[in-house]
């Protein structure tokens, strides 16, 4: 590779490829696989990850944003972008100009794209989704609000109502799974009365990674993956829960993503040398750091102080002091053979080692999903 970048990651497409395909086997055919790239692609990368999951046969797109959605058709993705998020008002008319499916739950937003349709062309048509609530209290409309938008979107000439959703509250979070079937009983509750009411919808659905791992009859007609696309489990719960239902071998992830750094100093400190401010590490023999550029400003967060390790030369490297707005040092006493330049993993395997997002998470006290996503903009990604 010939770039001298000082901070990027690396992000493997044929394991994004592959992860999508694992997912398309387990969903078969009927189904309408719609992989998330909202967040930069949980950090790996809008554009990237679009293009690699696009190749690995991804139906759909999902994202959070009108301006996620506006980067993809500004690079000629033309596949069908669903947009999770809120949509202000005011942009609706670019996000029907944009072919932009939308999730909807505000009688304001379906009057505006009554107007925004209406001076179009006769004939064109906004899709939407009706979020329905079914216990996680973010998006979503209790079932009477929803069949009264449901009837609000049938009387707008041009709308067409295609689909209906709801979102998981804690079916990653832990192993009893007893309030996720309540919340999917309650979906088909609702999917029940809006066809009874004359309002059926051909693309119902629920379902987030941790659902797709763990339970075929809730794909319906589309799931939304997220992070089992990157390669990444939901949780350690979501992981137990594959073994206990027999799923686990049914869904091999690869993890795509590694975040690399360089040694840009080496240096023989002292027995008994302060590393760094607040002057939280004390050496207590003869020490050799590497300073690597890399640090909280490029989202390596910096509760990892004095905790995390990086690998470099294939071995574990331990932090040491706290980690700065963009440096972090670490122990090499042991890894005599360190060079200037050397590349040093922030995330992702070096030889037979490998630092997981996950680990990150523990560290710091998330979860892997805020550990990717919250890798810089500014750092380059990569396709490898
Ligand atoms: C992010 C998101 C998903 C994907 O969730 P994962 O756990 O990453 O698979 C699905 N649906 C909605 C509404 C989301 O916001």
């Amino acid at each position: 590779m010939e770039h001298r970048h000082l901070i990027w990651c690396e992000v493997e497409r044929s394991s994004l490829i592959a992860n999508l395909a694992r997912f398309r086997t387990v969903v078969g055919r009927a189904c309408l696989l719609a992989p998330t790239v909202k967040a930069n692609a949980y950090g790996h990368g809008l554009l990237l990850a679009a293009r690699a999951f696009l190749d690995g046969g991804a139906d759909w797109l999902t994202v959070n944003s009108l301006d996620e959605a506006r980067l993809l058709r500004r690079h000629g993705i033309d596949a069908p972008v669903y947009v999770m998020g809120y949509v202000s008002v005011a942009d609706l008319e670019e996000a029907v100009a944009l072919q932009c499916r939308l999730v909807v739950y505000n009688h304001e937003t379906v009057e505006q794209l009554g107007r925004v349709v209406a001076r179009l062309a006769p004939g064109t048509h906004a899709h939407v989704h009706l979020k329905v609530e079914t216990g996680n209290y973010r998006q979503g409309l209790e079932l009477p609000d929803a069949l009264a938008l449901a009837g609000r979107i049938a009387r707008t000439p041009g709308l067409e109502l295609e689909g209906a959703a709801t979102h998981f509250a804690d079916i990653e979070d832990t192993t009893d799974h007893t309030y996720a079937r309540q919340q999917l009983a309650r979906f088909h509750e609702a999917l029940t009365a809006l066809a009874a009411a004359g309002h059926p919808v051909r693309l119902r659905h629920c379902c987030n990674s941790a659902a797709t791992i763990l339970w075929p009859h809730t794909y319906l007609d589309l799931v939304r993956v997220g992070i089992g696309a990157y390669g990444m489990w939901p949780s350690a719960q979501t992981r137990v829960s594959a073994v206990l239902e027999g799923r686990h071998g049914i869904v091999e992830l690869k993890p795509a993503l590694t975040w690399k750094t360089r040694v840009a100093q080496i240096k023989d400190v002292p027995r008994g040398a302060f590393v760094g401010y607040g002057r939280t590490f004390r050496t207590t023999h003869p020490t050799r750091l590497a300073v690597l550029p890399a640090g909280y400003y490029d989202g390596y967060d910096r509760k990892l102080s004095n905790l995390a390790h990086v690998l470099i030369r294939g071995q574990r490297a331990p932090l040491r002091g706290r980690v700065c707005m963009n440096m972090i040092m670490v122990d090499v006493t042991d890894i005599p053979e360190v060079r200037l330049e050397d590349e040093a993993v922030l995330l992702g395997a070096q030889g037979a080692e490998q630092i997981h997002a996950e680990q990150l998470g523990d560290w710091i006290g998330t979860i892997n999903y805020e550990v990717t996503t919250r890798i810089a903009e500014h750092v380059p990604r990569l396709a490898v």
